[in-house]
């Protein structure tokens, strides 16, 4: 039995979803700048894309920016805003866990005279919003903060920190990629004045996504081309894309309310078997303020690379959260940034369930978890400290 709980990282794309893409694949194949028909049918399925993604979101459609996904609306988000700013105005404020798309692009500007502050983030994965009040400067033009972590799951104060951005007048970017589908929200109620979606996180094509710019928003673009997108993002639309993400959107929307109960249901027997069955487990990030398809797990004295490799042979798909660049595995940013120890972060697992889990999965990963920690622990020496402290 294979059993994929590792749906935030992408989700396979929903049979309604393909069937409303396949024919701008085939025969409307047209670009949807040109005048002739085959142009014009192309163009009015983007058009009703825009609205799917805008209603999902409570956004207009001419908010509505498609982008190639999550990391371009990311980048578009925090390099737009910026160079459209005033000189004067050279400081961003973002948190110490947000997705690389976000924290890279804020590095990159550091070396452009731009100021950036990383605001700490609880042992809970909550970020504090008076953490946010205290990094503002008069010259603050940017607050970028997630609404879903993506490995700990957690739920950020959105509502409050838009806002602390209002009052100071700084714009207000929230990556929503992990939040859309997951939970209900409208951009005027969140109080953001950009915010990033992706279309392969929602069971819809990957290298699609979209970024929702409220109106009055200065934004630069980032790529220099045709007049697409209202002059914020040029490039012959991806139609086939566009229209996935379009249909994902109103899946998503339709979904939202059998989807959550019932996933959380199984996250829990999941997480809460674990920590019955397994010694030495603890949960990262607040409990009650996660999205419903995740938990984030430390298993001391296991490597969560060997986990995850271990898992995958008895059929269990999950993530470690670890990146391994240059042949070393580098523990998780975010769990770092929540205080875990290197050690710790490097024997967490990430489960993330979605729409075509069952009891029937969830029995499985029960079974086959529990042996396979203990036989990594078994051949793992014990690490330094905890033999000192005997
Ligand atoms: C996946 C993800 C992204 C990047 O989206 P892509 O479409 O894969 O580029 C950005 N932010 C978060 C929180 C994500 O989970």
């Amino acid at each position: 039995m294979r059993v994929y709980l590792d749906y935030n990282a992408t989700t396979p794309v929903d049979p309604a979803v393909l069937a409303a893409m396949l024919p701008y694949l085939a025969q409307d194949f047209g670009n949807a700048s040109s005048i002739h028909s085959a142009g014009q049918r192309a163009r009015a399925a983007v058009d009703r894309a825009r609205d799917s993604v805008g209603k999902l979101i409570g956004a207009a459609p001419s908010e509505i920016v498609f982008t190639s996904g999550g990391t371009e609306a990311d980048n578009l988000a925090v390099f737009g805003v910026v160079a459209a700013a005033p000189q004067s105005r050279k400081h961003i404020i973002t948190t110490a866990f947000e997705h690389h798309a976000v924290l890279n692009a804020c590095q990159a500007l550091l070396t452009h005279g731009i100021d950036v502050t990383f605001v700490p983030v609880g042992r809970d994965g909550i970020v504090d919003p008076e953490d946010v009040r205290r990094a503002l400067r008069p010259e603050t033009v940017l607050i970028s903060v997630m609404h879903a972590n993506n490995e700990l799951g957690t739920i950020q104060p959105i509502e409050e920190i838009g806002r602390i951005a209002a009052e100071a007048d700084a714009f207000f970017h929230c990556d929503a990629v992990q939040s859309v589908g997951k939970l209900s929200f409208d951009v005027n109620q969140l109080g953001v004045d950009l915010l990033s979606i992706s279309a392969h996180k929602i069971y819809g094509p990957k290298g699609a996504g979209a970024l929702y710019v409220r109106s009055g928003t200065p934004l630069e673009p980032r790529l220099f081309g045709g007049h697409h997108e209202r002059d914020r993002r040029p490039g012959t639309e991806n139609v086939p894309g566009i229209v996935g993400l379009g249909k994902a959107a109103e899946l998503a929307g339709a979904h939202l309310n059998d989807d959550a109960p019932r996933i959380v249901a199984l996250r829990n027997r999941l997480e809460e078997t674990i920590l019955e069955e397994v010694p030495s487990v603890r949960v990262n990030g607040a409990r009650n303020r996660r999205v419903p398809n995740t938990t984030n797990l430390s298993f001391e004295r296991a490597g969560g690379e060997a986990l995850v490799i271990a898992l995958d042979l008895q059929g269990v798909a999950c993530s470690s959260g670890a990146a391994c660049s240059s042949g070393a595995v580098e523990p998780s940013h975010a769990l770092l940034a929540i205080g875990l120890s290197p050690d710790d972060a490097r024997s967490s697992l990430r489960f993330s369930l979605g729409r075509a889990t069952g009891p029937q999965e969830i029995d499985h990963a029960i079974r086959v978890i529990p042996p396979v920690v203990e036989r990594l622990r078994s051949l793992s020496p014990r690490p330094p400290d905890s033999v000192a402290a005997q």
